[in-house]
């Protein structure tokens, strides 16, 4: 059985992963290297996919209270905004501040008992024993969850050395307030607009009346020290002038605009080795093309934790968690690498080509990548 569980992390897999396990009655630690859980301000989007889960833990009212439903989506052409298709959303799909995420989850984790830790940089795991080196003592768990995302360095002590690529994509983010939308009908919902060799992005976070943009270029390499940087507002017009006025103007109102680099790195071999295990970016870090980052470490904690409830054997569980985690991880992140091919086409055919495509498809694939029941996957496994 397992009794003992520490979560190295405090982003979106440390802290699901950490409350859904601690609501199955074991002991939970969770170590941050920051002084606070203080998310950067910017929004998210979350898909029915990780919200059913979320609800199915009790978490998903009190997110969603902060959070907005843009209830429709739509793909629009670059210059004149015009709709290529859109699709209808439900109350499930929600978009919010990325700090209103990440206050909930961890109120919530402490609020069932949960030890949050900050200010605690974890830099050695034995795995195969379960001894974790915290300052200046050890502790010894049943099972060490590795949350510490995209640029995890205890994946790179443990598993492999397989360094995070650039894509080749630089994603700019900023916040506006609604007057600055655009003003054309349906602009206050979930927008995406294709353009040649980049895409834009913008929906309400619910916070206020903030807006969320996200605009992201195609780049042969980034020279940045850090992956974030705060970028200058006129580099940012500069690349997309030829763009939307509405949504032009409504860029060039942010206060302050921040650059990505946009990083990835393959699955390991293994999600698990001994009795660690690997959970969210730091397993599989993807381009944001389909705002599935997040929901991915929402289904891996969920998974986790029904997994190892009861097990009598940590290395089957690993085993079974590895089986289904695996390969839908692996295929999200590929599918979202083809989508940012797909959105950034330039040559005038092709995107003719693209837009037609989307019109046909893009219910049908919306409504692929939303209804994934991770539920029904674990009773399969259950009932093995
Ligand atoms: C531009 C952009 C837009 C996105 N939009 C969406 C979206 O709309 N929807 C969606 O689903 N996903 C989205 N994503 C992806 C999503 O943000 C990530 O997949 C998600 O945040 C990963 O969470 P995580 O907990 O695995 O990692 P992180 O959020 O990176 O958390 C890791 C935590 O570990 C801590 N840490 C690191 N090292 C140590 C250590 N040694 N000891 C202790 N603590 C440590 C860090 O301080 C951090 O708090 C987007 C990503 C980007 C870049």
């Amino acid at each position: 059985m397992i009794t003992s569980v520490a979560v190295i992390g405090a982003g979106i897999s440390g802290l699901t992963a950490g409350y859904a396990i601690r609501k199955k009655g074991i002991a939970v630690d969770v170590y941050e290297r920051s002084h606070s859980i203080s998310e950067f301000g910017a929004g998210i989007t979350l898909s029915k996919n990780a919200t059913s889960l979320l609800d199915n833990i009790g978490l998903l009212s009190g997110i969603a209270k902060n959070a907005y439903h843009p209830m429709k989506s739509y793909v629009r052409e670059y210059k004149s905004a015009r709709e290529i298709a859109s699709v209808e959303l439900d109350e499930s799909f929600i978009s919010l501040d990325r700090r209103d995420l990440i206050d909930t989850l961890a109120m919530s984790f402490k609020s069932a008992g949960g030890n949050l830790n900050l200010d605690h940089e974890i830099n050695y795991v034995n795995a195969s024993t379960g001894d974790l080196s915290i300052k200046d003592r050890t502790k010894n768990y049943d099972l060490i969850l590795i949350c510490d995302g995209i640029k995890s360095g205890l994946r790179g002590q443990i598993y492999d050395n397989l360094e995070p690529k650039f894509t080749g994509y630089v994603a700019w983010r900023g916040m506006v307030r609604a007057d600055d939308l655009p003003k054309f009908q349906g602009s206050d919902k979930a927008n995406v607009y294709y353009g040649p060799g980049g895409h834009i992005v913008h929906y309400p976070t619910g916070r206020d009346d903030y807006i969320n943009f996200v605009a992201i270029e195609s780049k042969s390499s980034w020279h940045e020290e850090s992956w974030r940087t705060e970028g200058e507002a006129r580099d940012l017009l500069s690349k997309f002038a030829n763009w939307n006025e509405g949504l032009v103007h409504m860029m060039a109102s942010a206060n302050k605009v921040y650059k990505w680099g946009i990083f990835q790195r393959s699955l390991p071999q293994k999600l698990f080795m001994g009795r660690s295990v690997l959970l969210g970016d730091a397993a599989h870090p993807m381009v944001p093309f389909l705002g599935q980052g997040a929901c991915m470490a929402i289904e891996d904690g969920y998974a986790l934790a029904e997994i190892i409830e009861g097990c009598d054997d940590i290395t089957l569980a690993l085993e079974d968690f590895n089986k289904l985690r695996k390969n839908r991880s692996n295929w999200i992140q590929k599918r979202s690498l083809l989508q940012g091919r797909f959105n950034h086409v330039s040559a005038p055919s092709i995107m003719s080509l693209r837009n037609l495509i989307t019109k046909a498809v893009l219910k049908r694939s919306v409504s692929g990548l939303h209804s994934y029941e991770l539920d029904r996957e674990l009773k399969a496994i259950r009932k093995r």
